[in-house]
């Protein structure tokens, strides 16, 4: 199974991805986690790359391709992965098909999640994280059990610097302009199926497991 999650910030994407990592035993390849990673290690592409998230701007194509090159050869699995935020734009989606062509792997469908925009900057804001685990909360939906810090951990919970109100304002622009082109993209290639992403995230789930079932892995 070789699939990619397209969509906005804040449809689900992640959450989901994991759920279905984790079912199938396959590797994520998330360049949002990758980079905030990088940011955490204070790396070089950490510190190319901060000033561009922080703002809520996507990170130069050329990183974040170099990036998901080096990834796709690490996997134990390379020929079974999902893809979370990664391609972002045309050059992106491009590059992506050129290398899995060169490896004979091609993706087997896109899921296009989609989400109102109210629902998106209401689930943004209310998120939380912790900055020790990376587990995540939400303040309204899937709030903590004491009021700030992580339950597994303890850690005090923060707030992603790319979800307050501006960052969030300019990531909805950014995926207007950049991202959503490759709906229209992967829609040509006969490659696209849409999910409804406002339904609970236990709906979506048994819904994305129904999309996905036929490319079940060996
Ligand atoms: P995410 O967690 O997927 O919302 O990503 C957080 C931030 O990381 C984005 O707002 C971008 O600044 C950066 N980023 C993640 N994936 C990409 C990508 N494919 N292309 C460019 N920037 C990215």
């Amino acid at each position: 199974m070789r699939v990619v999650f397209l969509g906005a910030p804040g449809v689900g994407k992640g959450t989901q991805a994991e759920r279905v990592v984790a079912h199938y035993q396959i590797a994520k390849i998330s360049t949002g986690d990758l980079l905030r990673a990088a940011v955490r290690n204070k790396t070089s592409l950490g510190l190319e790359a901060k000033g561009h998230m922080d703002e809520g701007r996507l990170v130069p194509d050329s990183v974040v391709i170099g990036l998901v090159k080096e990834k796709l050869t690490e996997i134990p699995k390379p020929k079974e992965f999902i893809l979370d935020g990664f391609p972002r734009t045309v050059p992106q989606a491009e590059a992506l098909a050129e290398v899995l062509d060169g490896k004979g792997i091609p993706l087997d469908r896109v899921i296009n999640f989609r989400v109102s925009r109210e629902e998106i900057i209401k689930r943004l804001s209310g998120r939380r994280s912790c900055p020790k685990c990376q587990a995540t909360y939400h303040i309204d939906f899937a709030p903590p059990k004491s009021d700030d810090s992580c339950d597994r951990c303890g850690e005090i919970l923060v707030q992603r610097s790319d979800d307050q109100r501006e960052a969030i304002e300019m990531r909805l622009k950014v995926y207007e302009e950049q991202t959503a082109p490759l709906i229209s993209f992967y829609e040509q290639r006969r490659l696209l199926s849409h999910l409804n992403g406002a339904e609970s995230v236990e709906d979506v789930y048994q819904e994305l497991m129904r999309t996905l079932s036929v490319y079940q892995t060996a």
